[in-house]
């Protein structure tokens, strides 16, 4: 039997991992604070702690998880680029993470936001309930024909440039590894810029690290079609938000639908409603009509809740025996 401390706990992570833990093999104890270095005192005595992705996994957090005695890290999320991985090998700490869920929930999300804001369906929405049934401003454009640009092929960005093979698209892609499951679907691999010249939609699906940091900046926009369609589903730091409203404001972007967002650490995943919310960037985009924005919810789905659930309860029930997990981050 495990001690296994969840942080950032919303009920549905309470439902599913309880749900991936039939016969209460394990003690279970759910927090709803995040982890950062003032609250890893609350996982003294367990043996795994279980983050998400906003948790604060610096070597301040890393120390003190490693003094309380814990002996490993089972993230319920894919990305690991909050984690100070060198901290937590020196300190002997095991981390594991969730690879793969469903790709589809995450590669379907992103053709929500394109759909919605092609159609301007959340518009149109909020128009007719006000009993305004004008077409105005909503027209939009088909997809069969366009030309979609992929960055990162790998599980979502094959699932995504399937979907819009599907929608009669034409798919470029850039990838340092080229799928042979990509070019079967007719994905033409390119260099970035030349996506970046060439593509009407461009969908981000490469995970952050210092090489993809801003990996669209204001550069990267100068290049782009003017009117650009941009959809970042993978992480926020891939983009670079005050080129990013620049690019708004000059109208070289379209449309840009974000599912995550840099600064969204504190902000994603909380209701603010009721406060002033600090981040100006945020708030700007938020006025644009052009802009769609969803709290990091590309994941949200049955499956894929259930995946994450199941691999985190053998990660931790792995580190906390003393075997590798089934998914260790190296
Ligand atoms: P994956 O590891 O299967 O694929 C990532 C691909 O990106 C790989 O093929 C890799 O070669 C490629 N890549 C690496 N560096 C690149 C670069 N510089 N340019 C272009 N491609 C590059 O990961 P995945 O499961 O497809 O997930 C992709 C990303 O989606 C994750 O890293 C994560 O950040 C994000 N994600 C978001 C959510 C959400 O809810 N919004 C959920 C899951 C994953």
């Amino acid at each position: 039997m495990a001690t296994i401390a969840v942080f950032s706990t919303r009920p549905h992570d309470e439902l599913f991992l309880r749900g991936a833990d039939p016969d209460e093999r394990h003690e279970l104890r759910f927090f709803e604070t995040a982890l950062q270095p003032d609250t890893a005192v609350l996982a003294v005595g367990a043996d795994v702690v279980v983050p998400f992705v906003n948790d604060d996994l610096s070597s301040e957090t890393i120390d003190r998880l490693a003094d309380a005695g814990v002996r490993g890290v089972a993230l319920r999320c894919a990305g690991f680029n909050h984690v100070d991985l060198e901290r937590a090998r020196e300190r002997g700490l095991v981390v594991a993470r969730v690879p793969e869920y469903s790709p589809y929930a995450v590669a379907e999300h992103c053709v929500g936001l394109i759909l919605s804001l092609n159609r301007r369906i959340h518009r149109a929405h909020a128009r007719v309930r006000d009993a305004n049934f004008t077409l105005g401003g909503l027209l939009g454009f088909d997809l069969h024909g366009t030309t979609v640009g992929v960055v990162g092929t790998g599980r979502i960005g094959t699932c995504f440039a399937r979907i819009m093979r599907g929608f009669g698209c034409s798919v470029l892609a850039h990838d340092p590894v080229e799928s042979d499951e990509c070019r079967s679907l007719g994905v033409d691999y390119v260099a970035l810029d030349e996506l970046f010249r060439r593509a009407d939609i461009v969908a981000l699906h490469c995970p952050l690290t210092p090489a993809t940091h801003h990996l669209v900046d204001a550069a990267a926009i100068a290049t782009m079609k003017p009117g650009v369609m941009l959809i970042n589903t993978s992480r926020g730091g891939l983009v670079d938000t005050a080129a990013v409203i620049d690019g708004l404001k000059s109208g070289r972007l379209g449309h840009v639908g974000l599912d995550v967002y840099e600064e969204e650490a504190g902000v994603f995943f909380e209701d603010l409603s009721d406060r002033v919310v600090a981040d100006d960037d945020l708030m700007r985009l938020l006025t644009f009509p052009n802009v769609l924005i969803t709290s990091h919810q590309a994941f949200f789905t049955r499956e894929a809740l259930t995946a994450i659930a199941q691999t985190t309860m053998e990660n931790a029930d792995a580190i906390a025996e003393g075997r590798p997990p089934v998914a260790p981050v190296e």
